[in-house]
């Protein structure tokens, strides 16, 4: 049962922090009702404990096993060869609240995103720019600003930055951040209470409204309208206006079109993908803040240089990645070597590196669903059949850069409208079979990592 226990814990946390936090984990023992674990470093520990204790023993216990607490301590060979391992500030500072008033249901804000430690380089200078510019709080320029890329690319991190600054230079002003999904609960919550004049009343009292990946709201019909509603009051007033989404206003599915518009209306940014610089760049700076925790930790010359060009994915990746590094080089109280870094890092960088195919999103899916891999390409039309096949034929299609004649030929040489006819069908599936949509979620983490 521990591949299932497995599954459903990379389902909660996600791939990478599976691969960065548990899997390295040992189980030592399994006594009245405790799960102990060996970690690496203290540091380790404690970390595992205060961020993924809970999914371990939940799941744990989902899968039968008595457990009702988990421990982690430092494993026996490591402590033996630990040199009095440094310990980090562990505790993150206090968080603030993105309000400039108590009533305000803004979301906490990560003190680490500032724009101290926002690194710009050519893929975000422009979003930068424009986020520095509200930040400002002089009179509105722009409304709203619309911010939109792909994952990891720095979008929250700027729209708390911007919540910091207005706070420290305008503390006069009401500054609202909250996520989309965050703004639908609270809608939702004043429908149920009837409270949805108390809650227009304060939505539209802001000063500052920054809502975060608003490309949750699509499709949910009451919340975009009153979002519409929300947005319009404030820029009559003229107030500021914060939107981020994963993609450009136009092509966010089932939003309502006055909407798109009205998202368009302002100045709308993209984050590109990182490149080398930007990269090596933020790696550079991470480093410069753990040097301040981990005295005397030495990093040879060129294994930065070979992160930046190895991990390429998305800045939470690379990290998850320089995390780990300095966690064992603390434990092992060496210098990171390439060839330390490569060890340690053997997986995320196995799976970084890869290009996904359309054989191993088959692969996976097959395995998923219980079906034969032949039957993938082959011409059977049994809907236990052709539905994973229409979900493998919709993952290839959004996860690898092939046409649609390409997969075509891949499924056993069938037509390029077959093939768009299953993405379609899927995509239109997607939005009212919640089964289905929680397998393209899992097959996505298992495919992407
Ligand atoms: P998004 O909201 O776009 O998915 P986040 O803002 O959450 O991405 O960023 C993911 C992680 O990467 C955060 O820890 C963030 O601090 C970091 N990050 C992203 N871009 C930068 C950057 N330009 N400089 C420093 N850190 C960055
Ligand atoms: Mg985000």
């Amino acid at each position: 049962t521990w591949g299932q226990v497995r599954e459903e814990l990379i389902k909660r946390v996600g791939k990478n922090n599976y691969v960065t936090w548990i899997e390295p984990l040992k189980l030592s023992g399994l006594k009245n009702g405790v799960a102990r674990f060996e970690v690496p470093t203290i540091f380790f520990g404690d970390w595992v404990q205060r961020n993924y204790a809970d999914h371990i023993r939940t799941q744990l216990a989902n899968a039968g096993a008595a457990v009702e607490r988990v421990e982690f301590s430092v494993g026996q060979a490591a402590a033996e060869s630990r040199p009095a391992a440094p310990k980090p500030a562990a505790a993150k500072p206090a968080r603030t609240r993105a309000v400039a008033d108590e009533e305000l249901p803004g979301a906490p804000l990560d003190p680490r995103f500032t724009f101290d430690s926002f690194v710009v380089g050519k893929p975000n200078e422009l979003a930068h720019a424009a986020a520095r510019r509200v930040a400002e709080g002089g009179p509105v320029t722009f409304n709203p600003l619309f911010l939109y890329g792909g994952v990891g690319l720095g979008k929250t991190h700027l729209m708390h930055a911007i919540a910091h600054e207005l706070q420290s230079r305008r503390p006069d002003l009401r500054v609202l951040y909250l996520s989309a999904e965050q703004f639908m609960y609270r809608f939702v919550q004043a429908l149920r209470e009837r409270q949805v004049m108390d809650f227009k009343e304060l939505f539209r009292s802001v000063d500052v409204l920054m809502v975060d990946d608003v490309q949750f709201i699509a499709g949910k019909d009451s919340t975009q309208e009153e979002f519409f509603h929300t947005f319009n009051a404030l820029v009559d007033q003229n107030k500021q206006i914060v939107i981020s989404a994963d993609r450009a206003p136009g092509e966010i599915k089932d939003l309502e079109e006055r909407i798109k518009s009205r998202l368009q209306c302002g100045l709308v940014v993209d984050l590109h993908p990182t490149d080398y610089e930007l990269r090596l760049g933020i790696l550079q700076q991470k480093v410069d803040f753990y040097r301040s925790q981990y005295r005397g930790l030495v990093i040879a010359g060129g294994v930065l240089e070979f992160l930046a060009h190895r991990i390429t994915t998305n800045v939470r990746v690379l990290e998850g990645a320089l995390t780990r590094l300095f966690a064992f080089a603390s434990l092992v109280g060496r210098e990171i070597t390439l060839d330390l870094t490569q060890d340690c890092l053997a997986d995320i960088l196995r799976s970084s590196d890869r290009k996904l195919s359309i054989e191993e999103i088959q692969r996976k899916v097959a395995e998923h669903y219980n079906i034969r891999l032949s039957d993938m390409i082959g011409p059977k039309r049994l809907r236990t059949i052709a539905r994973p096949r229409q979900v493998a034929m919709y993952l290839a299609k959004q996860l690898t850069p092939r046409s649609l004649p390409e997969i075509g030929r891949r499924f056993g040489g069938r037509d390029h409208t077959t093939i768009m006819h299953g993405v379609r069908k899927i995509e239109e599936l997607m939005t009212t079979d919640s089964q289905l949509a929680d397998d393209l979620q899992l097959l996505r983490r298992l495919l992407q990592g």
